[in-house]
């Protein structure tokens, strides 16, 4: 797919999340983890008139049977065919091997995140470095992570650890790396609240905000009360502008199917297509509600002009 072919409301990061951080509102960036699931999302955003970001990520290939090249053409599909105008995003989540990123890159993806974070700092300044000058000079922007943000669903990372982002380290990295968008840990895990309970360290990320002006990125936003992240988006001069929703999506679409787990890949082509429906209006539903009242993003389209 050729970047010239891109409908123009299609972008990478870097403007979509300018305008968030300046007007105090977040952008949902929402894995539907089943390519059926892409429509729902833009579906909800277009009605909202909300600016989006769709995402997957590399370990869901393997999880769920997503394939990029596909993920990609139905992104763009349901953008041509059922006039999409909203701005949107096409993100690749969490990401280590770097020949994933350069795939995703090759098929469409306007923006891609590199996680490197369990690596030492130096290492991941390197390794973030190296896919910062390949997707820049592709026009393809980064997100990067540091710290650790635990895990309650092993989805996404290995480890249930966590450890907090330092402030100092986040300026030295932002600057070193040039990313587009710095995913924080502040408090919040990927997954629901089982054990742990969320609490957003609001203190830590104004120190963040002071000494950086990149993008921040909040991961787990799921299940974490909208209060605690209304106040994370509205922190003096520009907070949270992107906050992952996973989890709850997953949760919508088990409950409504009926099942313990989540269908593989081949199984969603099984579906009769009323029960397909009424998986993709449930999320449609969620998406909308999120933009609503968690990210306070509707109307936000207006702002991109
Ligand atoms: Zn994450």
């Amino acid at each position: 797919m050729k970047v010239n072919l891109k409908p123009n409301n299609v972008s990478s990061l870097t403007k979509v999340l300018a305008v968030a951080t300046q007007n105090q509102f977040a952008v949902g960036s929402f894995t539907p983890r089943a390519t059926k699931m892409v429509a729902p999302i833009l579906r909800a955003a277009q009605e909202k008139k909300s600016a989006v970001i769709v995402q997957t990520s590399e370990r869901e290939q393997e999880r769920y049977g997503i394939n990029l090249v596909e993920f990609s053409r139905e992104f763009y599909r349901v953008i041509r065919e059922e006039n999409i105008t909203i701005p949107a995003v096409l993100h690749l989540d969490h990401t280590k091997d770097f020949n994933v990123i350069a795939e995703a890159i090759e098929v469409g993806f306007t923006s891609v995140m590199i996680d490197a974070s369990e690596q030492p700092f130096k290492k991941n300044i390197e390794i973030t470095k190296k896919v910062v000058e390949y997707a820049h000079s592709r026009g393809v922007t980064v997100e990067a992570e540091l710290g650790k943000i635990g895990t309650t669903d092993f989805i996404e990372t290995d480890v249930d650890e966590e450890l907090f982002t330092e402030p100092k380290e986040a300026k030295q990295f932002v600057e070193e790396t040039c990313i587009d968008a710095l995913a924080v840990s502040v408090g919040t895990s990927h997954g629901v609240y089982l054990v742990k309970n969320p609490k957003i360290d609001i203190e830590r990320l104004i120190e963040i905000r002071t000494l950086t002006s990149v993008p921040l990125v909040l991961h787990g936003g799921s299940g974490t009360p909208s209060e605690m992240i209304k106040n994370a988006i509205q922190i003096p001069n520009g907070g949270i502008s992107k906050v992952n929703i996973a989890t709850d999506l997953e949760h919508m679409m088990i409950k409504t199917l009926n099942r313990e787990k989540l269908c593989y890949r081949k199984e969603w082509s099984e579906l009769p297509t009323e029960t397909l429906t009424l998986v993709q209006n449930a999320v449609q539903n969620v998406v909308k509600e999120k933009i609503e009242n968690f990210l306070i993003s509707s109307d936000s389209a207006s702002y991109y002009v």
